[in-house]
């Protein structure tokens, strides 16, 4: 029997791992085929506390090899199926045979151990999902070949390798507007580009935009490509003719109606001289495996109690102010509130971006993993 199982190798998973394995709690890491998460696939990181530069799987190494120093057991595999409905908690995956016998890890290197094919449950006390959300991105192909030479998802990391420069943002929600909001304190001009005429990001945040000398807004328009070789020198755009895309038709979608076909794209191609381009259209949390276990939001964020908090009094006040829509209090009863990362079941607790559409940062990812980890000591204590 484990005491608590991580799912997760970023941040999240990774500094829970740290502070259970320092207090003599064993825990065992599934992180994930690959392992590292989102900071493996970008290049330099440099908003990290305690490095001024640092490559991103680099950076996931060291907390690897501080988890391990402290007696934590990394399994590189993925998760196949969770049973949270009743304890001990099962979970299916392929372990190394090291670990359904004698429970302890092998004197060196887990990677030489041969794995259990047909693995048997683990059961464990207490469970910590850490594993994270993915950027959505265009999928063209230049897109792929020029992420970490020009091409990014996040302002917040990459913007300051943009000073002075032309950036161009993609999307129309409240990211890509808070995004081009911040490259404005670094570049010289930032074009948004997006798809519709208008933009579903919250009304403050277009305030904001729309009153940004540097900002330029490009409606109705699609990235056909990104162009350089080695880094990104500009973009193909295909834009519609606003008289026949019929924007009355448009404006009157409702969310629910709203796809890329109703978007008509008449082939005005041109191209845009810009240096960077930031991809904003969405991220999708990695919580398919739990759907049905615990709760999560619309998009699969799983909520946790103090989250689930926050959204009933943001509720609340909205509804005072007779602005907002839907209410859920039926779920507040579901969590309980002595802790801040647990999920809608006892003894399952979330960190980092699988249960954060907010932040969404390295360091706010490992703040959580090691709130869910101190959670789960006094919750295995209780
Ligand atoms: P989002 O609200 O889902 O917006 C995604 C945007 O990308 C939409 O404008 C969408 O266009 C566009 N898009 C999607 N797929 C595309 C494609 N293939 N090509 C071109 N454009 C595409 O996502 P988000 O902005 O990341 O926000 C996620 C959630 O976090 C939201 O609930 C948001 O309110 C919240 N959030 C809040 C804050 C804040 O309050 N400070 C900050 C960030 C995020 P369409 O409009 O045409 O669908």
């Amino acid at each position: 029997m484990e005491n608590v199982v991580i799912i997760g190798g970023g941040p999240a998973g990774l500094s829970a791992a740290i502070y259970l394995a320092r207090a003599n709690l064993n825990p065992l890491v599934f992180a994930g085929s690959p392992p590292g998460g989102q900071l493996t696939l970008t290049s330099e990181v440099e908003n990290y506390p305690g490095f001024e530069s640092i490559l991103g799987s680099e950076l996931i190494e060291k907390m690897r090899n501080q988890a391990k120093k402290f007696g934590a057991r990394i399994v590189d595999e993925n998760v196949l199926k969770v049973d949270f409905t009743r304890k001990p908690f099962e979970i299916m995956g392929s372990v190394p045979n090291f670990l359904s016998s004698s429970g302890n890890p092998p004197p060196s290197g887990e990677s030489q151990v041969a794995k259990n094919s047909s693995p048997s449950p683990i059961r464990t006390k207490s469970v910590i999902i850490a594993t994270g959300a993915k950027a959505l991105w265009l999928n063209l192909p230049s897109e792929q070949r020029l992420r970490g030479h020009g091409v990014s998802a996040c302002a917040i990391c990459d913007g300051f390798f943009f000073r002075d420069k032309m950036v161009a943002v993609v999307g129309g929600g409240d990211t890509a507007l808070e995004e081009a909001l911040t490259l404005t304190k670094f570049a010289k001009k930032v074009y948004i580009i997006h798809r519709r005429d208008f933009f579903r990001a919250s009304k403050i945040i277009q305030d904001r935009v729309f009153a940004n000398k540097k900002i330029e807004i490009i409606y109705n328009t699609a990235v056909e490509e990104i162009i350089g070789e080695k880094h990104v020198e500009g973009i193909k755009i295909r834009q519609s003719q606003t008289d026949e895309i019929g924007q009355s038709q448009i404006k009157s979608d409702t969310i629910s109606k709203r796809d890329t076909d109703s978007i008509r794209l008449n082939p005005i191609i041109s191209d845009l001289k810009v240096d960077g381009v930031f991809v904003a259209i969405g991220h999708k949390p990695d919580t398919d495996l739990f759907k049905g276990q615990v709760e999560m939001d619309e998009k699969g964020y799983i909520l946790t109690s103090m989250k689930t908090a926050l959204e009933n009094i943001k509720d609340q006040i909205s509804k005072i102010k007779n602005t907002y829509q839907k209410s859920n209090i039926s779920n507040l009863n579901k969590f309980n509130y002595n802790y801040q990362t647990a999920t809608s079941i006892a003894g399952v607790f979330a960190a980092g971006d699988c249960a954060d559409s907010e932040y969404q940062q390295a360091a706010t990812a490992a703040g959580m993993g090691v709130a869910a980890a101190l959670e789960v000591e006094r919750y295995l204590e209780a």
